[in-house]
C-alpha cells in the first residue's frame, strides 16, 4: 500500500523556496519524494537551494520570478508544467516585512508589503488553478503568521497581509473543494531566518520576549516546517481544507 505521506508522483512549487521557512518546507517535500520547483528573485540563492535538494536525491529546478508580477506568476506555473508535466502543490511562502509605526509608512511601502505577501498568493493561486484542476487533485499551502491572530504595533501592513492570508485560504478552500483542491494555511511562530535576524536588531527586547513567551523556550527553525509541508501536500490531508495551523512551539495558546 502507498503511504499516505508519499509524494513521489507530486510536483510542487515553493515561492521563496530558496531560503528560510520555504527551503525548510521544500526539503520536507523533497524527502517525501516530491519534485520541487523553487522560486525566488536571487539566482545564487536559487542555485544553492536546488543543489541542496538534489543532494537529497530529489528532482529539483529553480525559476527566477518576482511574485509581485502577474506575468512572473503565470510564467512560474508554465515553466513548471513544461518541465515536469504537471503541478500538484503550490506553497505561497514568499514574504517580506517593513517595521515601523503605522503612521510612518509611505503608501509605496504599504503596497510593497501587500503585493509581496498577499496579492502574490492570489496571483500564484490563480495561475496554478488550471493545472491543479486538470491534474485532478491539488494542494495550496499559504503561509500566515502569529500576526494572523495577534496585533503587532511595528508591523501594520504585514499584519494586514497575514490576516488576509487566512481569509483568502478559506475563500479558495470553499471555492475549489469540488475540484479536489485543498487549501490550508500554516501560521509560523517566531522562526530563526534572515527575516527575523533583522527584526531582532530593529525591535528592542525581541529575543528575550520570544524566548520567554514561547512555551517551547526556543526559536523555531526552518526544519520545523518540513513535517507540516508534507502533511498538507499529501493524501493524508485530503479531507482537511480551509484551516490555519500554528507551528509555533505553543506561542498562540499561552496567555
Ligand atoms: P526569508 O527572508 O528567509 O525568506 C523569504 C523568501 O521570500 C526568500 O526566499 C525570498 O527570496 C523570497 N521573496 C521575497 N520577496 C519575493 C518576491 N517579490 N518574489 C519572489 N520571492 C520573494 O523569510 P522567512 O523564511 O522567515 O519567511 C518565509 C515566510 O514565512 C514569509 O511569508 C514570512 O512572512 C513568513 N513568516 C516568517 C516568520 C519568521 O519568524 N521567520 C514568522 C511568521 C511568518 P529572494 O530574496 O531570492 O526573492
Amino acid at each position: 500500500m502507498t503511504s499516505a505521506f508519499d509524494l513521489s508522483d507530486r510536483v510542487a512549487v515553493v515561492t521563496g523556496g530558496n531560503g528560510g521557512i520555504g527551503l525548510g518546507m521544500a526539503t520536507g517535500l523533497a524527502q517525501a519524494g516530491a519534485t520541487v520547483m523553487v522560486c525566488g528573485r536571487n539566482p545564487d540563492k536559487n542555485r544553492a537551494a536546488v543543489a541542496e535538494l538534489k543532494k537529497l536525491g530529489a528532482r529539483a529546478e529553480s525559476s527566477i520570478a518576482d511574485v509581485t508580477s502577474e506575468a512572473d506568476c503565470k510564467r512560474l506555473v508554465e515553466e513548471t508544467v513544461n518541465r515536469f508535466g504537471r503541478l500538484d502543490v503550490l506553497v505561497n511562502n514568499a514574504g517580506i516585512n517593513i517595521r515601523k509605526a503605522p503612521q510612518d509608512y509611505s503608501l509605496e511601502e504599504w503596497r510593497q508589503v501587500i503585493d509581496t505577501n498577499l496579492t502574490s498568493a492570489f496571483l500564484c493561486s490563480k495561475a496554478a488553478y488550471g493545472a491543479l484542476r486538470t491534474g485532478g487533485r491539488g494542494k495550496v499551502i499559504n503561509i500566515g503568521s502569529m500576526t494572523s491572530i495577534f496585533g503587532a504595533s511595528f508591523a501594520a501592513p504585514y499584519s494586514a497581509t497575514k490576516g488576509g492570508i487566512v481569509q483568502l485560504t478559506r475563500a479558495l478552500a470553499t471555492a475549489w473543494a469540488r475540484d479536489n483542491i485543498q487549501v490550508n494555511a500554516v501560521l509560523p511562530g517566531w522562526i530563526d531566518t534572515d527575516l527575523t535576524v533583522q527584526s531582532r536588531v530593529q525591535v528592542k527586547g525581541l529575543n528575550e520576549n520570544v524566548l520567554s513567551r514561547t512555551p517551547a523556550g526556543r526559536w523555531g527553525l526552518p526544519v520545523d516546517f518540513a513535517g507540516i509541508a508534507v502533511f498538507l501536500a499529501a493524501p493524508a490531508s485530503d479531507f482537511i481544507t480551509g484551516t490555519a495551523i500554528p507551528v509555533d512551539g505553543g506561542f498562540s495558546v499561552q496567555i
